[in-house]
Order: structure tokens, then C-alpha cells, then sequence
């Protein structure tokens, strides 16, 4: 058994213990994903069918390479595995059982955008106060109820969700939920979350399906079990729940995704759910230099909530992590960009061997446009997918209507377009007639005549007759076929090939691109329905990793620390540590949601293999204003040992600075050599505030009485600044003062270990 050789003793107890539940709890990077792979390898070389494996993974590109390695090891065999996302997977069993719910079998699947113009019609029709009822915010509410598994019903009997939304002023929410419920039923389409809530509604109803799906997935296996939510914990126990067979995977210290829903006591539960479980810890990282496995591990002993581990790496030590200074946070793209650049030169290394993360997609501005000015090339992941492009979006809602002619948005997108003089009040009269004689939005439309007014009935109608005919071609005709025939009779194509302009030109090619994938999809021989029902059916669900051209190209990867989750690289960039971003703002309320935060650090820095930069910027643009940012408590709570400062970046611009930059970054230079024989203080904590300044020699604090705005001052900690602005009266007198390291900060000056220069 060849492969087994590949693992630890610990790793291969976990791969060989194929019977009953398995729980393996272990820190990043320490093969848990491994595993899985092998022990799915295992099963099916011991002669499990491999039809009767289940595994979920948190994204399609982890499904994706996953299956690969094991083609490496058991051939085509592999091919059989359901493996997937718990969207994907589940939504392929509703496509076979949606009729015992009561939606037809090609329901459309709503992703964020299509449920949130629903909700925005709704919302509209009750007359509601679109700030207090923000789209967002009643969907984040709903989606949650689902995820919990509350349904209307229960919400609006709920005394204490009743309550909430009493005191918080949004009484309404319940009966928000309940039409937005009965519209995407009405209009046979699952948002994201149904997918999961409907698949629980599934087992529940029809035992008999649960049956059939316990008997078919002997063998379960779950990554990252840390991020499911309540409603993925539930199928999976339901599906389990015969044969026991389930193993999952995970590390309390990479919960990231508790606002949506997912709930670490999963993984904790797990125990108590299966009391003969078999537990198995791995300790031993593979991915890291010892020096990144330190740090990750003095991130995460921050957190009070965490399970202990003892995680630590026999691969070398490393060098230490550099932490960067920038100006601005253009700067920053450029400082990254650059040593990136300089990096792979020295190091013979390929661009694909780099990841940039940051906290939030604003910040990939200042880095794409670092990176694009020198030339670099890169890559944004879970970006903006191709299927959301507008003119996309445009021709697959004339799909979607063909297949499910009362899907809503579908048909709200493209009634009046291109043009047919078909207005909104007409769009308006459609929905509401339908509700008030208790049909479907498709029989209004197939009878205009004898609902709508005249005028614009005979408009509705044709539109009807041109759908009518696009359904019998796309059941008579290849996917490519019937694809080329609804872009050119809806009159979509003509439309974007008259727009001349760049844009234009630019839709038009997407268009072809669609096409050409479909195309591809006609011709492909292992598949025997090659219907257009059957390309468009899972389209909702693919994100742009997915529609990746040329998946080898050799690029720099910019991506959320969210979607860096599982992955790994060469050399890790993490961006933008400073309060209020990193911690983000919405964190700092409560604990838990800056353990949160804390733990989304730690997944950061733990994707590193071998190098790990961090930078922050002392000011950014934010909402069009120049702002001043501190550095992140993060940074100061990393034990200093472990890391190498590097303030060599100048402002590129001349500040009000430049006068005393050279003094600066005489000092700051001393600390971003370590090993320079440069005299140096050492730290008396271990906080890289009190490392980046090493007060000046003979430091005492100066009285300050005589302090006036303008005068240059050195502070123990924070280093030189300049006085802003004095206020208040003796003895409170409050300074603020712009520092060169850290930016603007107000201090009091009793108590402020200050010094006049
Ligand atoms: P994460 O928590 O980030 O998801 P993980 O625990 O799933 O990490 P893997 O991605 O499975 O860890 O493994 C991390 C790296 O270590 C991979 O490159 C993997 O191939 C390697 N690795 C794991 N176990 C071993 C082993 N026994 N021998 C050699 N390399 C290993
Ligand atoms: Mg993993």
C-alpha cells in the first residue's frame, strides 16, 4: 500500500479506521485535508463502491483538486465519488426530488443578486422604509432563519425573534419572509440557502428518500467541519445516520464564518451526537517553516475560546516574518508589489508561488494597480464570476425563462429588454394580477388579453409566444443549438453588437465566450443529456475559480483571507493590519467577533509555506477621504521575537515630514537590520509599537507646559510626531498629534512620556 507511506502514524490510523465515526481536530496545515484524500483513496482500494462516498468540501476548486490526487491513486474509479460543495451536492439530489416539494425539477437557483431584487420588490410593495429595511439586511435575517431552520411560520410565532424585531422597530420582518417565501415558491426558484433548508425539509417529509440516501452515501466525509452551520450539521447527521460511517475534519481556530451561520459547537457536539467516536489529533504542521507555525500559534493564543493544541513544524526554521510600513495605501500596493518582484528574482521562484490577502475586496484596488504598473501578472479570486456579468446575466435569464417560465427575476430582466415597450407598471400589473387571481405569473403573461389592459396586453403577449418558442426548441435541440437560437431571436445579440463602444464590443465577446462554452459542453462525450436544461442547471453556484480559462497560468494570486481558506503558497502577503480594518470595525463590539477576526488572522498567516510579509499603511483613502490608520493590535500581540521590521519605505510625496525623515529613517532603519552590530535598546516589551521606537538615548519625558501647536515632539513609544491641535484647559490639556509611525493619535499630556526636539 504505497500510498499510505505518504503519512504519519497519526494520519494513517485516521485514514484506516474506516468504520463508524472519526473526528480529527488539528491546527492548520497539519494534513487534515490530506487525509481525506488518502482515506477516500483507502476505502475504495479496500473495495468500498465508490458510489457510496460522500465527501463535502468548502469550495468547488478543493472538490476539484481533491478528486485529481485521487484519480492518482485509484484511476477512474474516482470519477464516481459525489464530491462537491454542500450547494452543490444537495442541489443535485433536489433536481431529482424537487416534485415531492412541489417545485418543478428545473427550479432556478437564486444567488445573492436575484433574492435581494426580490426582496427590494417586496419591500416596495409594503411601502417600507428602504434604511431601516435595507435589502441586505433582511436577507442576512432571512438567510439566517433558514440556516437555523426557522420557516415563516416558526418566525412569526418565535416570541423572542418577535420581540427583537419589535424593539429593533422591524415588525415587519416576519411578513417579509413569509411573501418572499411564497414568491420564490411561485416562481420555482431556491435562493442559496433553500438549498440546504429544502434539502432538510426533504429528509424530514419522506422518510422513505432518507432511505435511499442513507443507503447510498455508506461513507461521509467532511472538510473544514468547523464553518458548517446548523442546517449542514443536521443532513449530515440525518444522512449518517444508518451506517455511522462519517468522518470529519477541522480546527476550531479557522471558524470564520460564524456571521453566516456556522456554529463551532458542531464540532464540539460531535462527541456527544457519536459517543463511540474515534478522535485522532494531529499535531505536526507540514506546510511551514517553524518560524511561521510560532507566530500563528502566538496569534491564536490570544483567543480565550479554543481548544489547546500543541501544534509545531520539523521543517527548517525560517526566516522571520517581515512586517512593512507604508505611507499610504498606495504605497502599500507598491511596496508588495515590489518585493514580490524582487523576491522572485532573487529566489529563481514563479509568480504563482505569491498570494496577497486582505480583509475586505476594496483593498485589491491599490494592489492590482501596484501590480499592473510593473507589470506583474495576477489573478482576483472569488471576484466577480463570469455568470455575473450583466449581459450574462441577460441572456441566461432568457434560459432560465425557457426552462421555468415563472421564474420572477428572469423575466423582470428581460421583458422590456431589448426594448418591446413594455413598462414597469406593466411588469407591476403582471406580479399582482397573479396574486390576486391566485395564478401564475406565466398564465398571466399566456393570457394578457383577459388580464392587462389593452395597450400593453398585445406587448405581454407576443412576449409570451416568443418564450413559447424558445421552450420547444431548447427540448428539441442540442444545448449549443438552442443557445445560438435564443441570443439571436430574443434580439440580445443584435442589440450588443450595435453598442460600438468598448464596452460593447467587450459584452459582445462574453457573449461569444458563453456560447463557446456551451459549445464545448454540446460536444462532450460523457455526458448523455446534452440539453440546455442540463448546462444551465448549477450555473448559480459556480463562482469565477470555477470558470478559470487556464487554471496553470502562472500568476500572482490576490484574494480575501476568507476564500484563502485550505489553500496554500510558496510566499504569503498579508495586507492592511490596522484598526478598524483589520480588526474590522464591526468586530470590535464584542469578543466573540473579535475572536473571529482573530482566528481570520490566523488563517491568514498559516497559509504560508515558506515566507510570510505583512504590511500596514498610516493612512488610506476610505470612502473618498484620506483617513489615518493605527497599526493593528494584531501586530502588537505577535511575540516580537519572530519578526523583522522593515520601514524602509519613504512617503513617496514630501509631507510635512521631510524635514525630520532622515532622523527617522536613520532609526527605523536600525531595527529593520536585526542582525546589523547598530546599537540598539532592547525592547522592554514585546510590542512592535515599542519595537518600531527605540526611544532616543537618555530619553526622559520634557515638560510639556510650554507645548504649541507645530513644535516637533519624540513619545517613549509612539516615536516623532508633530502637535496638531492643544485643547482643554490645565490640567487636562488634550494633544493631538500626528505621529510618523503611526499617525494621528490625542493623548493627555499629564500623562504623555513626552519630549519637546
Ligand atoms: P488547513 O487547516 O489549512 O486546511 P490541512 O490540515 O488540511 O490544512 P493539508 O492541506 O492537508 O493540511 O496539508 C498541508 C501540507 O502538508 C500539504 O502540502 C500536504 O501535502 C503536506 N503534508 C501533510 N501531511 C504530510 C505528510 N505526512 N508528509 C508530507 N507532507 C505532508
Ligand atoms: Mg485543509
Amino acid at each position: 500500500m504505497d500510498y499510505l507511506e505518504g503519512l504519519n502514524p497519526e494520519q494513517r490510523g485516521a485514514v484506516q479506521q474506516i468504520k463508524g465515526p472519526v473526528m480529527i481536530i488539528a491546527g492548520a496545515g497539519s494534513g487534515k485535508t490530506r487525509v481525506i484524500t488518502y482515506r477516500v483513496a483507502h476505502l475504495i482500494r479496500s473495495g468500498v463502491d465508490s458510489f457510496n462516498i460522500l465527501v463535502l468540501t468548502f469550495t468547488n476548486k478543493a472538490a476539484k483538486e481533491m478528486r485529481e490526487r485521487i484519480t492518482h491513486v485509484v484511476g477512474t474509479e474516482a470519477k464516481n465519488i459525489w464530491m462537491g460543495t454542500f450547494h452543490s451536492v444537495f442541489a443535485k439530489i433536489l433536481r431529482v426530488e424537487a416534485d415531492k416539494l412541489g417545485y418543478p425539477n428545473n427550479f432556478t437557483i437564486y444567488d445573492t443578486d436575484d433574492s435581494k431584487s426580490v426582496l427590494r420588490a417586496i419591500l416596495k410593495e409594503m411601502n417600507l422604509d428602504d434604511k431601516l429595511y435595507s435589502a441586505n439586511f433582511v436577507y442576512n435575517r432571512i438567510s439566517a432563519a433558514k440556516n437555523n431552520l426557522i420557516s415563516p411560520a416558526e418566525y412569526a410565532q418565535n416570541e423572542q425573534i418577535q420581540a427583537d424585531d419589535f424593539s429593533s422597530g422591524r415588525q415587519h420582518l416576519g411578513k417579509i419572509y413569509e411573501t418572499y417565501a411564497q414568491r420564490c415558491f411561485k416562481a420555482g426558484a431556491m435562493d442559496f440557502d433553500d438549498l440546504l433548508f429544502k434539502t432538510n425539509e426533504l429528509l424530514k417529509r419522506y422518510p422513505d428518500v432518507l432511505n435511499k440516501y442513507q443507503h447510498k452515501f455508506k461513507y461521509i466525509m467532511v472538510d473544514e467541519y468547523q464553518d458548517t452551520n446548523f442546517s449542514q450539521y443536521l443532513i449530515v447527521k440525518k444522512l449518517a445516520a444508518v451506517t455511522e460511517n462519517i468522518c470529519v475534519v477541522g480546527d476550531d481556530a479557522q471558524s470564520i464564518y460564524a456571521f453566516r451561520g456556522a456554529n463551532i459547537q458542531n464540532i464540539l457536539n460531535f462527541e456527544k451526537d457519536y459517543p463511540d467516536v474515534k478522535v485522532f489529533k494531529l499535531e505536526q504542521n507540514y506546510r511551514s517553516t517553524q518560524n511561521i507555525v510560532n507566530i500563528a500559534n502566538s496569534i491564536i493564543a490570544n483567543n480565550k475560546e479554543q481548544l489547546k493544541k500543541n501544534v509545531f513544524s520539523e521543517n527548517e526554521v525560517g526566516d522571520r516574518i517581515k512586517v512593512m510600513r507604508a505611507f499610504s495605501d498606495n504605497e502599500e500596493g507598491k511596496i508588495v508589489a515590489e518585493a514580490i518582484m524582487q523576491e522572485r528574482s532573487t529566489k529563481g521562484l514563479k509568480w504563482n508561488d505569491f498570494a496577497i490577502l486582505y480583509r475586505t475586496n476594496a483593498q485589491s484596488r491599490a494592489m492590482e494597480e501596484a501590480l499592473r504598473k510593473m507589470g506583474t501578472p495576477y489573478k482576483i479570486y472569488g471576484g466577480l464570476s463570469f455568470y455575473q456579468r450583466k449581459e450574462i446575466k441577460d441572456l441566461i435569464a432568457y434560459f432560465r425563462l425557457t426552462f421555468n417560465p415563472n421564474d420572477e427575476v428572469a423575466m423582470k430582466r428581460v421583458i422590456n429588454y431589448p426594448k418591446r415597450g413594455i413598462g414597469d407598471t406593466t411588469v407591476d400589473r403582471i406580479i399582482i394580477s397573479a396574486d390576486q387571481h391566485q395564478l401564475t405569473q406565466w398564465e398571466i403573461i399566456t393570457n394578457a388579453q383577459m388580464y392587462l389592459d389593452g395597450r400593453s396586453s398585445g406587448q405581454v403577449s407576443s412576449f409570451g409566444t416568443l418564450i413559447q418558442s424558445f421552450q420547444v426548441i431548447g427540448k428539441n435541440m442540442n444545448a449549443y443549438d438552442a443557445a445560438l437560437h435564443i441570443a439571436q431571436h430574443s434580439g440580445l445579440l443584435k442589440d450588443l453588437y450595435e453598442d460600438k463602444s468598448i464596452e460593447g464590443l467587450n459584452r459582445y465577446e462574453n457573449i461569444q465566450e458563453l456560447l463557446n462554452g456551451i459549445k464545448e459542453f454540446s460536444e462532450r462525450e460523457d455526458i448523455e443529456e446534452k440539453g440546455l436544461d442540463v448546462f444551465m442547471q448549477d450555473i448559480a453556484l459556480l463562482t469565477n475559480d470555477d470558470n478559470d480559462k487556464d487554471p496553470n497560468a502562472d500568476t500572482v494570486s490576490l484574494m480575501t483571507i476568507h476564500s484563502s481558506k485550505g489553500l496554500e503558497f510558496p510566499q504569503v502577503y498579508v495586507v492592511g493590519l490596522e484598526e478598524n480594518l483589520f480588526p474590522s470595525q464591526m468586530s470590535l463590539n464584542s469578543r466573540s467577533d473579535l475572536e473571529e477576526e482573530r482566528r481570520l488572522f490566523y488563517v491568514a498567516v498559516t497559509r504560508a509555506k515558506s515566507k510570510l510579509t505583512i504590511s500596514y499603511a498610516t493612512s488610506r483613502f476610505k470612502f473618498g477621504t484620506l483617513i489615518s490608520c493605527e497599526p493593528s493590535r494584531f501586530l502588537d500581540e505577535i511575540d516580537a521575537k519572530y519578526l523583522e521590521l522593515d520601514f524602509t519605505a519613504k512617503p513617496a510625496a514630501s509631507s510635512f515630514f521631510d524635514d525630520e525623515r532622515t532622523a527617522w529613517s536613520r532609526k527605523a532603519d536600525t531595527f529593520s537590520k536585526p542582525k546589523s552590530p547598530a546599537p540598539s535598546t532592547p525592547p522592554k516589551t514585546t510590542s512592535i509599537l515599542a519595537k518600531a521606537h527605540v526611544p532616543t538615548p537618555g530619553f526622559a519625558p520634557s515638560d510639556t507646559s510650554k507645548l504649541q501647536t507645530g513644535m516637533e515632539v519624540e513619545h517613549e513609544r509612539f516615536g516623532f510626531g508633530k502637535v496638531l491641535q492643544l485643547e482643554g484647559n490645565k490640567p487636562d490639556i488634550k494633544a493631538t498629534i500626528f505621529f510618523k509611525e503611526i499617525g494621528q493619535k490625542q493623548l493627555l499630556l499629564k500623562f504623555a512620556k513626552l519630549r519637546i526636539v
